[in-house]
């Protein structure tokens, strides 16, 4: 092996530092990092990405990070991204970690708490972030500082990247990052830290989630104008009579059955360890065709329907302006969760079909521009990648080890993340994270944001094991 005198300088200067960081408790590290990052106020109204972006690779500098392969790019001003490179013997094509280094606002009004300076109390850390996702920034991090510290190459380098604007805002950092600097972060797969996880009942964890899909979000507007007039002597035709007919139709109509690899794998998991009945009901519904007394059995259940098949709700109605004139107009908001595969144009055009009244018009509605389109987005949600073995055998081998007894379950999200940017652009891509929550402490984008300290250290030694595992899967 030949290693120029240049590298092996740098390795002897690295080392001091490399062997501090060693030395360093990792939960320790984590911590400083965790704190670090909560206080500092990554929202639209606040410093936006940058100060974090920049404070991340400071401390990847220190760390043992050569200036060369820590990056922080971006559009400029507020919304920076940070990109650095784990590099590996270069065996096979890189894996990205993604995560946002932004945060939903939060008024210290609101809170019991301030939610910008880290606070460890009863057990949880509290702040905003503490769940979605500076613990997994925290985490990852950690992960690679540790492995920078002890020298370690991994088959494929290993690439992060923090980024902005996931919870809003025009400068999404991975759709960026794509369109500018892909040779950044290209990469064979991707792990995206902002979901997945392992999920808490009354304190004991009972299921490991691996995210492989996701829905994709849309709102219709359905609108009714009529001319109005007097209401005394009126007339058959009526906005909000049209319109209730219509939303009538739209609550009894069910959109196509379908399940994908990722669907499929979670019902045949869930059927391992159901009862013998609800196992046969699973099993009814994963036929081909699908027996239908099990597919109604199995819809009648709110969670189980919305992952079979594309779901429509009325969820906003007004209409009329005075007690005794004919209304002029009414409208409704019908939020759809569209299955991978299928546009939001296309389900435009279902609901039109379902309504069956041109005098109701059917519309897209953009809840970021506030606009409304005849038209929808005819991109259509990522088919759901395939669950490579790389991914998930390694999160199978550290669950049992860390959680003995709690099933990996691949699931699909019904809500959407910055996976659909990676998916789209042709990188597949998965949601894992060790940070155990609480099905009922769900609290991301809410009031008094908090994350066990216990589940935040474990999330911390399952990363570590989980990345090596992957990193070195043969
Ligand atoms: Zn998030």
């Amino acid at each position: 092996m030949r290693i120029p005198a240049v590298a092996v300088v740098a390795a002897i200067v690295f080392g001091s530092t490399a062997a501090a960081a060693a030395r360093q408790d990792p939960h320790q590290l984590a911590r400083a990092l965790f704190k670090q990052l909560i206080e500092i106020p990554t929202t639209e109204s606040g410093a936006g990405s940058t100060p974090a972006a920049e404070a991340m690779a400071q401390r990847l500098r220190e760390g043992g990070f050569a200036a060369e392969d820590v990056h922080v790019v971006g559009p400029g001003g507020r919304k920076q991204n940070l990109v650095v490179r784990l590099k590996g013997t270069g065996r096979k094509r890189p894996v990205l970690l993604i995560g946002h280094l932004d945060v939903v606002e939060a008024l210290r009004e609101d809170w019991t708490v301030d939610p910008f300076v880290f606070l460890e109390k009863d057990g949880y850390f509290y702040g905003r972030g503490t769940q979605d996702m500076k613990d997994g920034i925290a985490i990852m991090m950690t992960t690679l500082l540790r492995f920078r510290a002890e020298g370690y190459r991994p088959d494929r380098d290993i690439i992060l990247a923090l980024t902005a604007d996931e919870e809003g805002g025009t400068a999404n950092g991975v759709d960026w990052l794509l369109k500018n600097r892909r040779d950044l972060i290209d990469a064979e797969f991707v792990l995206n830290h902002d979901g997945g996880g392992v999920i808490l009942d009354n304190g004991k964890v009972v299921q490991v989630d691996l995210t492989a899909s996701e829905k994709v979000y849309a709102d219709f507007d359905l609108t009714v104008t009529n001319p109005g007039g007097h209401s005394s002597a009126p007339p058959r035709e009526n906005a909000i009579y049209s319109l209730a007919r219509a939303l009538d139709r739209v609550s009894r109509y069910d959109f196509p059955f379908e399940l994908n690899n990722v669907t499929r794998a979670y019902f045949e998991r869930v059927a391992q360890r159901s009862d013998a009945a609800h196992a046969s009901v699973i099993r009814g519904v994963l036929q081909t065709p699908p027996d239908p007394a099990a597919l109604k059995e199995l819809a009648g259940d709110p969670i189980y329907n919305a992952i079979v098949r594309t779901t429509c709700v009325a969820t906003r109605l007004s209409g009329g302006h005075a007690n005794n004139a004919l209304p002029q107009t009414a409208r409704a908001n019908v939020n759809c969760r569209i299955l991978p595969g299928h546009s939001p144009e296309e389900v435009r055009q279902e609901l039109v079909r379902v309504v069956a009244d041109s005098t109701v018009k059917v519309r897209y509605y953009n809840f970021l521009t506030e606009q409304l389109d005849e038209v929808a987005p005819a991109v259509r949600g990522y088919a759901p990648p395939p669950l490579r073995p790389d991914v998930l055998r390694p999160l199978e081998r550290v669950a049992a080890k860390m959680w003995p007894g709690a099933p990996v379950v691949p699931s699909m999200a019904v809500g959407a993340s910055d996976s659909v940017y990676t998916n789209a652009a042709g990188l597949p891509t998965y949601m894992v994270s060790g940070s155990a929550l609480s099905r009922d402490d769900v609290r991301a984008h809410g009031q008094d944001e908090r994350m066990g300290v216990q589940a935040f250290y474990n999330g911390v030694d399952f990363f570590y094991q989980y990345l090596k595992a992957v990193v070195s899967y043969r």
